[in-house]
């Protein structure tokens, strides 16, 4: 390994975050309407706080049948992407994430969290429309990285931010960076 001079001045801790949190326009068509027409802003002004290396998770229905036609797609529930073909897209995403997390961890760096965002059939990590209301469970990507976590007994906590209650989100963020959560 090559012998560095000068003092290693990387940050150490490291947050996942949904693409999207970054690029609003990879939403579906008409569902971006909580103010925040490309970055949710008030999120990363608190991570860029703490001095944390971010790093944005793919976007898995962007990816299905392509990112031209994915960027034209309407809004969709769970189910409908209960699909074959979109479960392999999310497991493809959540291997390369897990595979990004193992190297951080095993160079000695920290994963603080992952990010979802809620009522996302693919990136909540608790809640989600339905005919009957919010049911409680991850959206598929969530889901996907959650049990290849499991097997590899890597923890690492998710919190879910629900972009109608930004406050209440950016609380538990900072809550658990600061390590007063979980
Ligand atoms: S799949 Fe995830 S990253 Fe992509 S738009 Fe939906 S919530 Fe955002």
């Amino acid at each position: 390994m090559t012998e560095i001079k000068y003092p290693d001045q990387r940050s150490k801790r490291f947050i996942f975050v949904p693409f999207c949190l970054l690029c609003q326009a990879f939403q579906a068509r008409g569902i971006v309407r909580f103010g925040f027409s490309s970055v949710i802003k008030p999120i990363f002004d608190e991570l860029l706080k703490h001095d944390l290396n971010i790093i944005q998770m793919p976007c898995p229905e962007s990816r299905l049948g392509g990112y031209e036609k994915g960027l034209q797609r309407g809004p969709r529930g769970i189910e409908d992407y209960n699909t074959p073909e979109f479960l392999a897209i999310c497991d493809v995403a959540a291997n390369e994430v897990l595979q990004m997390i193992k190297a951080i961890i095993n160079n000695g760096f920290e994963v603080v969290g992952i990010l979802g965002l809620e009522y996302s059939p693919s990136c909540s990590v608790l809640l989600q429309y339905s005919n009957k209301g919010t049911t409680h469970h991850s959206g598929h990507f969530i889901a996907a990285l959650q049990r290849k976590l499991r097997t590899e007994q890597i923890k690492v906590p998710f919190i879910g931010i629900n972009r109608r209650g930004i406050k209440a989100s950016i609380k538990k963020i900072r809550e658990l960076i600061c390590k007063k959560l979980f």
